[in-house]
Formats: C-alpha cells, sequence, structure tokens
C-alpha cells in the first residue's frame, strides 16, 4: 500500500477514534491500521512518525472539526456496522435433533480463574438455547484439579453470572461425584475397558508418541482390580499410578492412544478437603456426569474436537446415553489477554491493578468498566453458534454498549485540562464571581492569541490580552452577543480526573500507553452523581463515574 494511502487511513481511524473515545491514541490506530492494512506492520518503522503526528494533529481539533472533517468516512464505517448486524441477526441458532421441552445444557467453568469474556459467548447461546428449546441450564462446576481450584473463584463466578442476570435450573460440582465415579471406574476395569498402569509420566508419553502399549495394558482384570484398589486405599504417592483408557495405542487421533483416566493427587481439595486423592481427568469424568446428570446437549470449543471421540468411547465402553455435541469457536478479544496465566504475570509485574483493572476482559473488568451486562450478552451471541474463527474487537464491544448507554446518559460539560483564565473586569458582569476563577479547555487555549475577541459561551465577550504557557490574560469586553467564536468554560472547580483507556496490547506487546489520565474540573458537584453511572461529557463523548473517592471517570 502506498505512503499516501497509509496517511489517509492513519487520518480516518485517528478521527474516528478520537470520536469514539474524545481523544485518539497511537496504539488504538496502529490497531486499527494492520487490521485494515496487514502490511503496515512491517513498515511501522517509518508509518510511527506519522500516526503519531496525525494523532496530535487530530487531538488538536475541536469536535466540530472533527465530525466536519470523519463526515465523510461516515457513510463507511456505518455500513460496516450495518453488516455486522445483520449477520448477526440471521444467525441460525437451531440444533439438528434438539427437541423441545426436552433440552438440558450446561455452563462448565473450571473455578480456577476468573470468568471473562470468553466464557461469555458458550454462555450466551447455552441461555438463547435454553429459550429456544424451553429447556433447562445447569451450573456445572468443573473442579477436580486440586492446585487449581478456590472457593473464592466460584464465588467470583457465582457473582459475576449473577450481575450477567443468567439464572440457572440447578448447580452441581464435578468433585461431588467421586463415589459414582469410582464405581465406573471399576465397571470399566471389569470390561477391560480400563487398566492400572504404573509408567512414568516420561514412559507414558514415549509410547504414546511411537504407538506402542506398555507391560500393564496386558495384565488381567483381576490384577487391575487389585491395584485400582490399591489406589483408592492410598497405597501410592502423587503419580505413582494411573488408570488409563484401554484403548489403542496406534489411533491415528492420539487422544485416544490410551489416555489417563484418573491421576493421584494429595494436594487439599477446596471443596473436598483431604477426602479423596485418586480425581479423575477432564476426559472421565465430564461425558459421566453430563449423562448422568440428563443433559441432552454439551457446547465445546472446537479445541475440543479430537477429544469428541474419547467423550463417546468412554460412554460406549460403559453403556451410557451419549449427549449431543456442538463446537464452537472460541470468542478471543483482539489485543488483550484471558489466560489465567498472563493475566497473573501482569499483575505480579504491576502492569495492571488487579483481576478488576477496567484494560482486561474479565467479566469483573468489564463491569468496572462501565459495560453493561446486556452488552456482553449481545456481543457474545454476535458471531452465533459457528466454528470459523474469528477475533473480535473490544471496539464492537463497546460500540454495543455506547448504543444501549446514550440514551440514559446524563449530558455534562466538563472542562479537560483547565487553562485558568484571568479577567479584567469581569466583575461588570453580574455571573461572573471572581473567588471561583473561570477555567477553558486546553484545546480551544491553544487557538487564542494577542487581540483575539472571543465570546465565553452564554456569558460574556472578552479580549485576549496575553496567552502565556500555564493562563490567559484578557479583559472584559461586554455582555451581549456578537460575532466571535463561542468558547464553553466553567467557573468554580471541583477536580476531577478522566481516564482515557486504550487498548492493552499492540502488537502482542503490553501498551504501557494503555491508561491515559487528563485532569478535569467541573463546574457541577460530582457528589450528586451515583457511582458507575453514565455521562456524555461535551466534545469528549461517553464516561463512568468509577469512584466518588478519587472523582475519575473511565472512558466508555
Ligand atoms: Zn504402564
Amino acid at each position: 500500500m502506498s505512503v499516501a494511502r497509509s496517511s489517509e487511513l492513519i487520518r480516518k481511524f485517528a478521527l474516528k477514534n478520537a470520536l469514539d473515545y474524545g481523544k485518539a491514541q497511537e496504539g488504538a490506530v496502529i490497531s486499527k491500521l494492520i487490521a485494515a492494512d496487514p502490511s503496515a506492520k512491517a513498515r511501522m518503522g517509518e508509518l510511527a512518525a506519522t500516526v503519531k503526528s496525525v494523532v496530535l494533529e487530530v487531538n488538536g481539533l475541536d469536535r466540530a472539526q472533527i465530525e466536519r472533517e470523519f463526515s465523510r468516512y461516515a457513510a463507511e464505517f456505518r455500513e460496516a456496522e450495518q453488516e455486522k448486524a445483520e449477520r448477526s441477526s440471521k444467525h441460525d441458532f437451531s440444533i439438528e435433533g434438539a427437541e423441545k421441552g426436552r433440552f438440558v445444557t450446561r455452563f462448565p467453568p473450571e473455578p480456577g480463574g476468573y470468568m471473562h469474556i470468553g466464557h461469555a459467548k458458550p454462555l450466551a447461546i447455552e441461555d438463547k438455547l435454553r429459550r429456544i428449546y424451553e429447556g433447562k441450564l445447569m451450573l456445572y462446576f468443573d473442579d477436580t484439579n486440586a492446585e487449581n481450584e478456590k472457593q473464592e473463584f466460584v464465588d467470583a463466578f457465582h457473582a459475576d453470572l449473577k450481575w450477567l442476570g443468567i439464572v440457572f435450573d440447578g448447580e452441581y460440582h464435578a468433585s461431588d461425584n467421586l463415589p459414582m465415579l469410582y464405581e465406573y471406574a471399576e465397571k470399566a476395569i471389569g470390561k477391560g475397558a480400563a487398566y492400572v498402569c504404573l509408567c512414568s509420566g516420561e514412559k507414558i508419553k514415549e509410547d504414546r508418541a511411537s504407538g506402542s502399549g506398555c507391560v500393564h495394558k496386558a495384565h488381567s482384570i483381576s490384577r487391575n482390580i487389585a491395584l485400582w484398589k490399591e489406589m483408592l486405599g492410598n497405597k501410592f504417592e502423587d503419580n505413582g499410578a494411573v488408570l488409563r483408557f484401554n484403548s489403542n495405542m496406534q489411533a491415528q487421533n492420539t487422544t485416544m492412544r490410551d489416555p489417563t483416566l484418573f491421576r493421584i493427587k494429595h494436594a487439599p481439595h477446596y471443596r473436598q478437603g483431604s477426602r479423596y486423592w485418586v480425581w479423575p481427568t477432564y476426559d472421565f469424568c465430564t461425558p459421566i456426569v453430563d449423562s448422568t446428570k440428563g443433559v441432552t446437549d454439551v457446547l465445546r470449543s472446537k479445541e475440543y474436537e479430537l477429544r469428541d471421540e474419547l467423550y463417546f468411547a468412554v460412554l460406549d465402553a460403559l453403556g451410557l446415553r451419549k449427549p449431543r455435541i456442538t463446537s464452537i469457536s472460541r470468542l478471543e478479544i483482539g489485543g488483550n489477554v484471558t489466560h489465567k496465566r498472563e493475566v497473573r504475570k501482569l499483575i505480579a509485574e504491576g502492569k495492571v491493578s488487579g483481576w478488576d483493572d477496567p484494560r482486561l476482559v474479565t467479566i469483573a473488568a468489564l463491569r468496572r468498566r462501565g459495560i453493561l451486562p446486556q452488552a456482553i450478552m449481545e456481543f457474545a451471541l454476535g458471531s452465533g453458534i459457528s466454528k470459523s474463527e474469528s477475533v473480535s474487537s473490544m471496539d464492537q464491544l463497546l460500540a454495543i454498549n455506547r448504543r444501549l448507554l446514550e440514551k440514559g446518559a446524563l449530558r455534562l460539560f466538563i472542562v479537560a485540562e483547565p487553562v485558568p483564565v484571568e479577567v479584567e473586569g469581569a466583575d461588570k458582569n453580574p455571573n461572573y464571581k471572581a473567588d471561583r476563577g473561570l477555567f477553558i479547555n486546553a484545546t480551544d487555549a491553544k487557538g487564542f492569541s494577542k487581540g483575539d475577541s472571543i465570546r465565553l459561551r452564554g456569558a460574556f465577550n472578552i479580549r485576549i490580552d496575553g496567552v502565556q504557557k500555564d493562563k490567559i490574560r484578557a479583559t472584559y469586553i461586554s455582555s451581549e452577543p456578537i460575532d466571535a467564536p463561542r468558547v464553553p468554560w466553567i467557573s468554580g472547580k471541583q477536580s476531577c480526573e478522566l481516564v482515557q483507556i486504550g487498548p492493552l496490547l499492540v502488537d502482542g506487546r503490553f501498551n504501557s500507553d494503555s491508561i491515559r489520565r487528563i485532569k478535569g474540573y467541573t463546574g457541577w458537584d460530582v457528589n450528586e452523581m451515583e457511582e458507575g453511572s453514565a455521562v456524555r461529557f461535551e466534545g469528549l463523548g461517553l464516561y463512568k463515574l468509577d469512584s466518588k473517592q478519587t472523582f475519575a471517570f473511565l472512558s466508555l
């Protein structure tokens, strides 16, 4: 792509960014540019300077100027949004073979971390299917990994799900089903479908790779039953023995090469304490719990497709009813992280403040950011039941959220990066109170020079006598409106902070510009607002009152 064309794209995205967020941010413009023109990535060295200067320029314009210039691109953006909306309204949410009134599905989080936007997609689809098929949606805590799981995460899931407005038809925990799973294990051993293997983890891995069975695979059923009783009788150390599925060590689908069904772990469990040390794997536990709890339909992310064969083979081996599996793609947000390990690292490095840092996409973070639950659910349903991979953007979620918030948002004026104006003779105007000061936006102040006449909107006219770095000196002219630029202002100053949030990652790396704090003054009392409420600041866009303590507003 030519340099001229790239520059035009940069300008277009900077204008859009400034319109949406009040100010354009380099990081956001760069991600948009790369999304529109992947070749730009390789030329970022030369383009970075252009981005910087264009963003600076656009941020120097006032809202009216930005709107005017953006108007030539508005149709293009509107069409793209409409297309997206049409695509999503056409989604077919039917599942072949599913029947009204005989539909049961479940939402299966592992309480090993906080709920994030990725969980919202299966949840939203399951909730929708429950309604379509007049069925049930169960909450299933998949909690058989003692080392990962905590009650704290169970509680957080409950709180987030409640906030999202999801009411379940029932709830159960995998770990409450161990006695039943032990019985099924014994049944499988009795049928020759499982055996106790005493090989090291490394040996098992090598055998799987080479496709060869170990000596334990040939053990008799009675020998296996005896070893299984030893496992349950606490005769082994951690990983000293595993129960494996007796399948095919040469299977094309390598997940079928005698996978582990149970292993030994003595770590205390948040719910079961030290009652158990023989723990089932996901591959054994999930199909059996689904089948015995009456689940008819399972939604799984397509990364698990290779495991579908195993899911059904376990049920076949035990003669249990098989639920239907529908594969869906994962919902990913570009420029962000959902993986626990990555989030923990950012927290440990002090780059984000915690799991609810408003730049993250955990549900707690999105709630703090001011995203409505309806916006999350609408966004999560956006790609329907599809297997095609797509990376969604935070912008899409924010656009839905702004549409939902727009009507209820209070409209207020605020001065950003306030510049004081000292007006000689202002006391001639009865509305002016000298002790409260008079402030205008830094962006407005930049445009003035000595000798200019301006009208302070709704008040009186002044002549600029001098523009200094941190203040403007002026003289009162008159009160009656004159033909001069109208400049918004406030008197009185309650300081507040505008926190502008940009993408967490740019080009896969932490964006040190992902949070920007701008000083603001209000002429009204922030205390009169409710924490969490949305407000539209003239010329700046939508914000949410994050904290009354710090008077901080987050960009929406
Ligand atoms: Zn073995």
